[in-house]
């Protein structure tokens, strides 16, 4: 079965194309994280409320593929004339190698991830009960994982190749890295929850589900294994770092063509990352001891 996401503009009407092998992978996906004979080993989830939260998994990866869908029209990503007027998600393009045509694309990635996590934070986080530190931690649970397995059946099923990564430029591929992808809308979402109170312990602890998932119920002992890690190297840091300033430097030309006030998302002075290209740990950073990589990393 096919797996792919699209949108699409004709005569001004804008569609979104969610094919039935995309909907089986989300599926499938959020039903192996729930029926994993390990899950219980860092998450408390009864027999009982399993069906329950399958339902809110596969839910949420749905939002967030769909919210990514809409940022491609609301941005007007389809309406400015860059270089087309569909998105293809899972499978590259033909020119994949056109470093100038990659880099629109991928700024306009950037940007639509941004949309989608961010309608993706509004629903789970809708009306919740600040002092309710229970629900918020459930909830940014349901955030980071969702987001988390959204973009794992990319790197699965998606039919670029990025094993030779670190080896080719930037913008060497038409789409960025589903690692790179995650790592900046995880530190979306970590903006976002800095808001709150206790936002730095929810911060860690949707990190912490992402990682302790790979490592201890997946049993990724090796963190090359892991899709996202490419996301916290020097050289994943620097290409966000490009997407971040890129897309800031851009957004004013896709203003006039959006349905929507496109926002300032700010620049990135600093790259920020935990490992250098070669897997050494840079000291000191939040979030390393949580995301547990040893002394062997390599890639
Ligand atoms: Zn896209």
């Amino acid at each position: 079965m096919s797996v792919n996401a699209f949108c699409k503009s004709e005569n001004e009407e804008n569609y979104i194309i969610l094919s039935i092998g995309l909907l089986y992978e989300f599926l499938n996906a959020a039903k192996n994280f729930v029926s994993n004979k390990d899950l219980n080993v860092v998450f408390k989830l009864g027999e009982d409320n399993k069906p329950t939260y399958l339902r809110l998994l596969y839910y949420y990866m749905l939002i967030s593929i769909i919210g990514h869908e809409l940022g491609h029209i609301g941005h007007g990503h389809l309406r400015i004339d860059t270089c087309k007027n569909s998105t293809n998600e899972y499978n590259s393009s033909n020119n994949m190698h056109d470093p100038e045509r990659n880099r629109l694309i991928q700024l306009e990635e950037f940007d639509a991830d941004w949309f989608g996590v961010r309608i993706n934070y509004s629903s789970i986080f809708y009306k919740a009960d600040v002092t309710n530190s229970h629900e918020l931690f459930v909830k940014t649970d349901l955030l980071f994982l969702s987001t988390y397995l959204s973009f794992q059946v990319l790197s699965n099923k998606g039919n670029r190749d990025f094993s030779a990564y670190f080896n080719n430029d930037i913008f060497y591929y038409d789409h960025p890295h589903p690692g790179i992808r995650m790592w900046y809308s995880a530190i979306f979402i970590s903006s976002w929850l800095a808001d709150y109170p206790n936002g730095i312990e929810l911060i860690n602890n949707g990190i912490h589900a992402i990682v302790a998932y790979d490592k201890q119920v997946l049993h990724k002992e090796n963190p090359t294994n892991s899709f996202y890690n490419v996301g916290i190297t020097e050289r994943g840091a620097l290409h966000i770092q490009e997407l971040v300033n890129g897309w800031n430097a851009s957004r004013e030309l896709y203003q006039p063509y959006s349905y929507c006030d496109i926002p300032d998302l700010g620049t990135l002075d600093r790259p920020f990352y935990f490992l250098t290209s070669n897997g050494e740990q840079i000291p000191g950073r939040l979030f390393i001891n949580l995301l547990g990589v040893g002394d062997k990393f390599s890639f």
